[in-house]
């Protein structure tokens, strides 16, 4: 844990260069992708369109990955960075688990392909009841299988669209999401998720027929508040104003992430999941869990569902499904939504198609060998208790970063946690990249977007959180001598 008398502060002086070089760069104008790439063909990534990167940071100081191990990432120079973020909140079982590994390499020899369209093989099939599994006593009975979280989002929500047309109630087109709401990039999840930079982008095209109700994150209730804050379950009220104001009738789901993710580790306030799941009951509107992030150990239970015992109509899950060895996405459905979606598609004897809705990929061999390979790990390895038994240390390893320059909030619920420190005027993510650069010479890999985030691998050791969270320490004390 991070203490500031213990340790000692590692020097910046050689650090203020290249800060200020990095910002020389930040302002100077931006050159094409691939003139960066004629300007320094060794180490530019020119060719490769990067998701949600700035090119020319990406170029000043390529960041390439090499190889990895457990909990461990090395790049092409072999500098050796202990993974504080699960590659991007996915690699649970630790990196090139070898059980995985090998469940894929023999599954691509066995088959490589097979349609999900009218046929199929086996493995989806016993895929889905261990998933199934998973959420005992909360009658999950079907699971369609996509290609990544975005896709998964975008099933739910169609889902819940023919749901209610098969139920007679076509009017009930209405989605409601949060502010602050990561729910992929897909345009269904774009606009059910609530976060502005991304809407306003492509704020000309999204679905109609879209209402938020409010994030429940408030500093001056909260912060620093350790696992669910106390403060803040009549937040869960506004969707009852909502159903007043657009009729529920009109109402098919409500999406919700557990506890936010990518917007900044956002714990549910206590009792305000179960009052969603109350609201929504009562007046027929479909609950969807997106526990893309929370699923498979993350908040110390398989699922997000289980640890707050809250069932929602149907959860949708990606990355630690397969480990991420292998892209694919899931949505885990209550068994009263395949059958009545299955029931409302045969009127008569005539061949009909249930579902409007697939990927090519749904159910791939190589994913659901991943997967099922995954899910003897997490449970041979005990991961989920093991999140759970952490979930403590984590916490207070977290904490202890409380009272270092520019802290203003400490988030934290099983193995997941976000530092927010205060943004530089007109340069939101000027100082959270400036400490991730320092983290990574350090040694460790964080996430730093409007937030610091840190979700080890579930095979974590205690050592492991306190070298992330010393490192982050400095980084922060480092940084703010700069900015
Ligand atoms: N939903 C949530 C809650 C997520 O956190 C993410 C990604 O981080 C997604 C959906 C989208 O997943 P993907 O990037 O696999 O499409």
């Amino acid at each position: 844990m991070f203490s500031l008398n213990k340790h000692s502060i590692t020097p910046f002086t050689t650090s203020i260069g290249r800060v200020s070089r990095l910002v020389r760069d930040f302002v100077a104008p931006t050159p094409g992708i691939s003139s960066i790439a004629a300007a320094n063909p060794s180490k530019s990534f020119g060719g490769h369109w990067q998701p949600f990167t700035d090119h020319r940071k990406a170029n000043v100081d390529p960041k390439v990955f090499a190889r990895a191990n457990g909990m461990y990432y090395y790049t092409e120079d072999n500098h050796e960075l202990l993974d504080g973020t699960s590659g991007l909140w996915c690699v649970n079982a630790g990196h090139n688990q070898p059980k995985i590994v090998d469940a894929v390499r023999k599954q691509v020899g066995e088959l490589d392909y097979a349609s999900s369209f009218n046929t199929s093989h086996r493995k989806p099939t016993e895929f889905a009841h261990r998933l199934c599994e998973l959420l005992p006593g909360r009658n999950f009975k079907e699971v369609f299988f996509a290609n990544c979280g975005s896709t998964a989002v975008d099933t739910a929500l169609k889902i819940a669209l023919q749901y209610h047309r098969s139920l007679g109630q076509p009017q009930r087109t209405m989605l409601i999401g949060r502010d602050r709401a990561y729910h992929g990039v897909g345009f269904g999840g774009i606009s059910v998720g609530g976060m502005t930079p991304i809407r306003k982008m492509f704020s000309g095209q999204l679905l109609p027929r879209v209402d938020h109700i409010p994030h429940t994150h408030s500093l001056p209730h909260m912060a620093f508040s350790k696992g669910l804050p106390e403060w803040g379950a009549h937040l869960a009220d506004d969707l009852e104003r909502l159903c007043t104001l657009h009729d529920p009738s009109n109402i098919a789901a409500v999406i919700i992430e557990p506890v936010s993710g990518s917007t900044g580790v956002l714990p549910p306030p206590v009792g305000y999941l179960s009052k969603i799941r109350d609201i929504c009951s009562k007046h027929g509107i479909l609950l969807i869990f997106d526990e893309v992030i929370t699923g498979f150990g993350r908040v110390g239970d398989a699922f997000a569902t289980n640890k707050f015992d809250v069932t929602p109509d149907m959860i949708t899950c990606a990355k630690g499904l397969t480990n991420a060895t292998v892209p694919a996405g899931a949505v885990l459905c209550q068994s009263h939504l395949f059958d009545t979606i299955h029931r409302g598609s045969h009127v008569d004897d005539e061949i009909a198609i249930e579902l409007y809705h697939g990927y090519t990929y749904s159910g791939h061999p190589l994913a659901m060998a991943a997967g099922l390979a995954t899910l003897d790990v997490y449970k041979e390895q005990r991961l989920f208790e093991r999140s759970n038994e952490l979930s403590p240390y984590f916490e207070e390893a977290i904490h202890s970063i409380k009272g270092l320059p520019n802290v203003i909030d400490i988030r934290n619920c099983g193995t997941m946690g976000a530092i927010e420190l205060s943004q530089v005027p007109g340069a939101p993510l000027k100082r959270n990249m400036d400490i991730f650069d320092r983290c990574w010479k350090k040694g460790v890999l964080i996430r730093a977007s409007g937030s610091l985030a840190f979700s080890p691998p579930l095979i974590m050791e205690k050592k492991d959180i306190d070298r992330i969270f010393n490192v982050v320490g400095e980084a922060i004390i480092e940084s703010s001598k700069t900015i």
